[in-house]
């Protein structure tokens, strides 16, 4: 028997016996540029073995190879690969599931993504892909019928999306995609950075990759910027990794010491901001001021019960209200009345933050796209933190009721 999530986040990729004898309890910081050993067949030898192998700290170091080890785990993946940011891990997730032979000639043709996207990846599909001729074309992939419609038409080789997706909260059937990806022999790539692996673990379900901000929950603390992927198949990962190394995505040591930390208390901190998070979906729902409560827990929610049955009956830290008002005048002014959730671009921290996504997440998507998507100007996104339930209700209803004045 394995063990479970919560042993796993503790120890996996710690506790690693030293020379000398003795096994420091909690990871050191392995700040070092560069590595030697005592002859040169000997680093000839750690630089053939790639992988984990401590040569140049561009290639990773002991620190980064350790989350690595952890990330890997708890995904359920065959390897893993830790990023000086999730935009990072992204890109090299693309560029590794494009390559399927791993000949390193990452040529992705045609990648289907889907419509509701976190702004800064359309950005990056935008510059970094459609603009060297990769193909990159959109659907609603809650929308199976239409996905697959999508893919017989196009033939894409990459599929890209969200297991929870940002601030809509639309949830996707993963086993469902991962089905209709691999029949035409493509790779879905899933960024799971709002589902945690708490919620679940997108690998066991089909998907070949699998994509985190560790900005966000993996972190939580709000204090470090990083990023990782993790892979279904090591042909995947080395091949990532390989990518990173030319592109030098790689995480700071001190970075993966603090993500490495944070982690730890992942599944605590998640199972409390879920059910806090539940609470204030079903209290906010009521007031006077809001006219729609957008969050998977809830039984109006249109992919509620896929939600109920992919996640193991939790919903995720993240809510966002649509305002009865719906103005950004009116966002604006519940943003600057709220006094313990904090006005701070980010999600999955231990505090609770407020964004309006017109001027963070969806800065990048024009005005008339965000109507589309159903991001109007009186939306809302708040990341429930750890903070008291009934704290955090209290500072909700005094900023809207303020702002209704
Ligand atoms: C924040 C975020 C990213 C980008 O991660 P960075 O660490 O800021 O580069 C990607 N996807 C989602 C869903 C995010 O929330």
């Amino acid at each position: 028997m394995p063990h479970a999530l919560n042993t796993r986040l503790v120890h996996t990729g710690e506790h690693q016996p030293t020379a000398q004898g003795y096994t420091p309890t909690a990871l050191p910081v392995h700040a070092s540029a560069t590595f030697y050993y005592p002859d040169l067949d000997a680093l000839t030898g750690a630089f053939e073995r790639g992988g984990d192998a401590v040569t140049y700290a561009r290639h990773g170091n002991p620190s980064t190879h350790a989350l690595e080890t952890l990330i890997a785990d708890v995904e359920g993946g065959r390897g893993a690969v830790v990023t000086g940011s999730g935009m990072a891990a992204l890109h090299l997730a693309l560029l590794a599931a494009g390559t399927p032979r791993g000949n390193l000639e990452p040529a992705p043709r045609h990648i289907l993504v889907s419509n509701d996207l976190y702004g800064t990846t359309h950005k990056q599909l935008k510059v970094f892909f459609a603009a060297q001729g990769v193909r990159v074309s959109t659907c609603d992939m809650t929308d199976l019928a239409a996905t697959r419609q999508a893919i017989e038409a196009g033939e894409p080789d990459v599929l890209l999306c969200e297991a929870i997706s940002n601030p809509l909260l639309k949830v996707v059937d993963l086993a469902a995609l991962a089905e209709l990806a691999h029949a035409v022999d493509a790779r879905l790539v899933v960024d799971a950075t709002m589902a945690t692996p708490v919620l679940c673990q997108p690998l066991a379900l089909g998907v070949d990759l699998v994509v985190h901000s560790a900005t966000k929950y993996f972190s939580g603390h709000g204090d470090a910027l990083g990023g990782a992927l993790a892979a279904r198949a090591t042909l995947l990962s080395d091949t990532a990794r390989r990518y990173g190394i030319l592109l030098g995505t790689v995480l700071s040591p001190f970075e993966a010491k603090l993500i490495m930390r944070g982690m730890k208390t992942l599944a605590l901190r998640v199972r409390e901001q879920c059910a806090t998070a539940l609470t204030l979906a079903h209290a906010l729902g009521a007031h006077p001021q809001v006219a729609e409560v957008v969050y998977p827990g809830l039984p109006g929610h249109p992919q509620h019960a896929l939600a109920a049955r992919q996640f193991g009956g939790l919903f995720g830290g993240i809510l966002a209200v649509r305002l009865r008002a719906d103005t950004r005048a009116a966002a604006a002014a519940v943003m600057s009345r709220l006094r313990i959730v904090l006005p701070a671009t980010s999600l999955g921290d231990v505090y609770s933050l407020v964004t309006y996504p017109p001027v963070s997440s969806h800065r990048d998507v024009s005005p008339a796209e965000r109507a589309a998507q159903g991001i109007s100007e009186g939306l809302l996104r708040f990341s429930i933190g750890i903070e008291d339930a009934a704290d955090l209700l209290a500072d909700l209803t005094q900023a809207l009721d303020g702002a209704a004045c």
